[in-house]
């Protein structure tokens, strides 16, 4: 079957199906990644519900609120997650030593060395790859399908792919689903403290990452996550 009669299939699957077929097909070969913010629970809520066993990477990058960290603990005490911490091979210290504060200087080397490094060394342990991303957030985000194959060979299945924003907080507010506690301050998506603000631009969720910076991704989804025909 080729990709195109996959993502057929899958598109036409609700999003715990999704989940399922994915872990059928993966099993111990799957994992997740997750930033746990509040954008984060829909999915993590249905992973919980249906395979709670798929391992959950959250990239602790060291610059991370402490109401991040406090939230996550949160929610793998609460949903039971089987959630992968990981750190970059440095230590947080040894890079604040080396670089100081880089995401001043440069953010994309920051977050190279903080995130797509470390996540890459985790990700190679596995053949396929669950990421929480929407269509509607960025246009690079736009093209991905529910299924994708990346440059290395590894699936990225992107079960709320399809999802709009109007659709996440529906499913939020209906089954009453926590909150990230900076959310109620303003903050729509929350990364590295440093590089995130409130903000109040509704037409733009992710306006406070980065602000004042052209950059809208950390690299994760771009180079890491990036299609083999993009
Ligand atoms: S989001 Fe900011 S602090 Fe976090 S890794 Fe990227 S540049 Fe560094």
């Amino acid at each position: 079957m080729d990709l195109r009669q996959i993502n057929k299939i899958y598109s036409e699957k609700s999003t715990e199906e999704r989940l399922l077929m994915a872990w059928e097909e993966y099993g111990g070969d799957i994992c997740m990644t997750s930033s746990f913010q509040t954008q984060s629970v829909p999915l993590l809520y249905l992973v919980a519900k249906t395979i709670p066993e798929l391992p959950v990477i959250f990239l602790d990058t060291g610059f991370h609120f402490a109401e991040t960290l406090a939230f996550r603990d949160q929610l793998i005490n609460d949903y039971n997650l089987n959630v992968i911490n990981v750190k970059t091979g440095m230590g947080h210290d040894n890079f604040k030593m080396q670089y100081g504060n880089l995401y001043e200087m440069d953010p994309d080397l920051c977050c190279h060395v903080n995130k797509t490094l470390p996540l890459q060394e985790e990700l190679d342990k596995y053949k396929a790859w669950i990421a929480g991303v929407r269509g509607d957030q960025t246009d690079n985000r736009a093209a991905m399908d529910v299924v994708n194959v990346l440059e290395d060979g590894k699936v990225k299945i992107c079960p709320i792919i399809d999802w709009t924003k109007k659709d996440l907080w529906t499913f939020h507010t209906r089954n009453e689903l926590p909150s990230h506690p900076l959310f109620v301050k303003g903050f729509m998506s929350v990364g590295c403290a440093p590089c995130t603000r409130a903000s109040n631009d509704d037409t733009d969720e992710r306006a406070g990452r980065w602000s004042g910076n052209c950059k809208t991704e950390c690299g994760i989804h771009t180079h890491i996550g990036k299609k083999k025909d993009q």
